[in-house]
C-alpha cells in the first residue's frame, strides 16, 4: 500500500474524522484513536512519505518540523515532567500505518526498554 491510500492520508483530506490538534500547510497533529498514555498524538507530515527510511535530505526542514510540534505540543499538554517520542519505522520498528508519524506520549512514566 503507498502513503497516498493509508488512513492517514484519509485524515490529511478530512474524508474520515480525526480530533486534530495542530495543522498548517505542511504538517498535521490528531490525537491516536487508540492511545497508549493519558497523552497520545501522531504528529504527520502531509507530504506522503512512507516512513522514515523513504526521507532524504530534501525532507530535513520537514522532519525537524515534526520534532518541534512535538515539542510544541508537549508544551501545550503540560508534560513538564518529560514525554517520550517515537517513530516506528517498518515491520519490526512495529510500524502498521505506512504514512510516516512521530508518537507524542505522555502522562505517565514510561517503561524501558520498549516492547
Ligand atoms: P504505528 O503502529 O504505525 O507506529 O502507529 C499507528 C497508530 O495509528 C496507532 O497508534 C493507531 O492506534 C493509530 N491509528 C490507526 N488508525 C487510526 C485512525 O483512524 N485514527 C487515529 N486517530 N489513529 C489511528
Amino acid at each position: 500500500m503507498s502513503a497516498e491510500e493509508t488512513v492517514f492520508s484519509k485524515i490529511i483530506k478530512k474524508e474520515i474524522p480525526a480530533d486534530i490538534v495542530f495543522e498548517n500547510e505542511r504538517v498535521l497533529a490528531f490525537r491516536d484513536i487508540n492511545p497508549q498514555a493519558p497523552v497520545h498524538i501522531l504528529i504527520i507530515p502531509k507530504k506522503p512519505l512512507r516512513d522514515l527510511s523513504e526521507a532524504t535530505a530534501e525532507d530535513s526542514a520537514l522532519l525537524g518540523e515534526l520534532l518541534l510540534t512535538a515539542s510544541k505540543l508537549a508544551q501545550e499538554e503540560k508534560l513538564d515532567d518529560g514525554y517520550r517520542v517515537v517513530i516506528n519505522t517498518g515491520t519490526e520498528g512495529g510500524q502498521t500505518v505506512f504514512h510516516l508519524h512521530v508518537h507524542l506520549l505522555g502522562g505517565r512514566r514510561m517503561g524501558w526498554p520498549p516492547g
